[in-house]
């Protein structure tokens, strides 16, 4: 049995946003199915930790089933071990471990390395051990980023420690919205290509040129990362519509406006 988002990576390269409501999970599932295109979904640890967290996920999860193109669910950036069991419980087909602390810090590793093998928690009922059962059949993949610039000599050993499915690159990409043009490293790209033979993530996407985007992807890169972007798109969207909603549309249709 191979992970659905694997399978993904194998045949396309995919624009994986985040979504902090199904509402906009909604939205890219339309935009993918417009596009006759693939879709990961992507929620934060911090959104995953909110009361709503694991909710939203099995929400998410849930929608894959009436998508008519592959889609799958990432829990996003995650930092805690102890989080990842429980994100492991609701249901994502993915995860992505953050390697913010350092490869040499060991942190990175450890999170990324026991995510797979993770045990489902709480009762030993069959419905849990049909739940872990399940999860050990869909392998989650498990995805991880190297430290503020990934350092070629570290990758296979870091690959090889961990057995992630996919690498975020560090390459000069940063989140939120680039103050300055970005600068990007291409040179450090092609020669983590060179090394590996796993699918490579960028993120911090919200913001990069274009011309950026198509090099990034001519250079081996299957999956990039939006959020800054999509979100800022959707308040405006929303506030906008608030107002006109004073002046009368009803919710529903306020909702399937902001939508398109
Ligand atoms: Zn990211």
């Amino acid at each position: 049995v191979t992970n659905p988002l694997l399978d993904i990576l194998a045949a396309d390269r995919v624009a994986a946003v985040t979504c902090n409501s199904a509402e906009m999970a909604e939205v890219v599932l339309q935009a993918a199915e417009e596009r006759e295109r693939p879709a990961v979904r992507l929620v934060s640890e911090h959104a995953l930790l909110l009361s709503s967290g694991s909710r939203l996920v099995a929400a998410l999860v849930a929608m894959t089933a009436a998508s008519r193109f592959p889609a799958v669910v990432q829990v996003d950036h995650m930092h805690v071990l102890e989080t990842v069991e429980s994100a492991l419980a609701a249901g994502p087909q993915a995860i992505k471990a953050d390697g913010s602390a350092g490869f040499r810090g060991q942190r990175s590793l450890h999170l990324a390395g026991r995510g797979p093998r993770a045990k489902a928690r709480g009762g030993r009922g069959s419905r849990a051990r049909r739940a872990s059962r399940r999860r050990r059949r869909l392998r989650i993949s498990m995805q991880a980023s190297a430290a503020s610039a990934t350092d070629p000599r570290e990758v296979r050993e870091f690959l090889a420690r961990t057995g992630v499915d996919c690498l975020a690159v560090a390459i000069g990409n940063l989140h939120g919205n680039y103050v300055a043009p970005a600068n990007l490293d291409w040179e450090l790209l092609r020669s983590i290509t060179r090394l590996v033979d796993l699918p490579l993530a960028l993120h911090g996407a919200s913001g990069l040129d274009r011309v950026d985007v198509i090099a990034a992807l001519h250079l081996g890169i299957r999956k990039i990362n939006f959020n800054t972007e999509f979100r800022t798109a959707w308040f405006g969207a929303m506030s906008g519509r608030i107002r006109e909603r004073e002046r009368g549309a009803s919710q529903l249709e306020l909702l399937d406006e902001v939508r398109r």
